[in-house]
């Protein structure tokens, strides 16, 4: 992990650096409690999808027609996932009850590092630099409580640390030279990036690594191998 050296950072939003302290909790105590969990736009990672498909015990493709909604925008290279909201005039999260997150072992990567940020990128000799903020936004009064807590000790308790590495893994596709030499998907490509990442356990039947075979990391990194050789050795757009 490495310092960013250029961040400009917006109101209620400041670096955090390794083994710096803060004071935070978030419990069922606080009166805000399930607040952050409505009335946000949610980006869901290949990885977060298949910890939550497999929370709910449905696939991955069964997750996204239920749960998600993907879009694609003029600029864009790739589709964005983002968790549909329900219409219950807050804009819940479909996973918010009154006692808190019904999926909380699968929740996404966004829930557990809230309120930190993390930023990645990965540079032309191929190494990772992340950073990190803290969000001190005025509705969350987690930070009213005396428990102390640093980067490293939060990033252990939320289980953050295959989450991190899996989106670093999508950077080698996402970063890729030929993207930015202006490579850009067709459709066809564009859906087989939603079916192959976004529906990984459907991945590994299909390509004989199947789940059972490999860490979840070492079958992203397959998927993701195998997308990049499609897409830019030409090969056929299927899996
Ligand atoms: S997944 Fe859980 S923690 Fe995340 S917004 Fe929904 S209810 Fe809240
Ligand atoms: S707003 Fe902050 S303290 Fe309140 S539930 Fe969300 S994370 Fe916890």
């Amino acid at each position: 992990m490495t310092d960013e050296p250029d961040l400009h950072l917006s109101e209620h939003v400041s670096r955090l650096r390794e083994g710096e302290n803060f004071t935070f909790a978030c419990h069922p105590g606080v009166d805000c409690f399930t607040d952050c969990c409505r009335q946000l736009d949610l980006a869901l990672s290949p990885y977060d999808v298949l910890r939550l498909s497999r929370e709910l015990k449905i696939s991955g493709k069964e997750f996204l027609d239920r749960y998600a909604v993907v879009e694609f925008e003029e600029g864009d290279i790739f589709p964005h996932v983002y968790l549909g909201m329900i219409d219950d005039g807050r804009a819940s999260c479909p996973f918010v009850s009154e006692q808190g997150c019904r999926v909380y072992p699968g929740r996404p990567a966004a829930c557990r590092t809230y309120p930190l940020g993390r930023g990645a990128r990965r540079d032309e000799n191929g190494c990772d630099h992340a950073f990190f903020v803290l969000l001190k936004e005025p509705h969350c009064h987690g930070f009213a409580a005396p428990d102390t807590i640093n980067l490293e000790l939060w990033i252990a308790d939320q289980g953050l640390a295959d989450y991190y590495a899996a989106n670093d893994c999508l950077l080698s596709l996402l970063q890729h030279e030929k993207i930015k030499q202006g490579f850009r998907p067709s459709s066809a490509q564009r859906d087989l990036y939603l079916n192959t990442l976004y529906n990984l356990e459907e991945f590994g039947t299909r390509s004989g690594c199947g789940p059972s075979a490999m860490t979840d990391l070492a079958l992203l990194r397959s998927a993701v191998d195998r997308l990049i050789e499609t897409y830019f050795n030409e090969r056929e757009t299927t899996i």
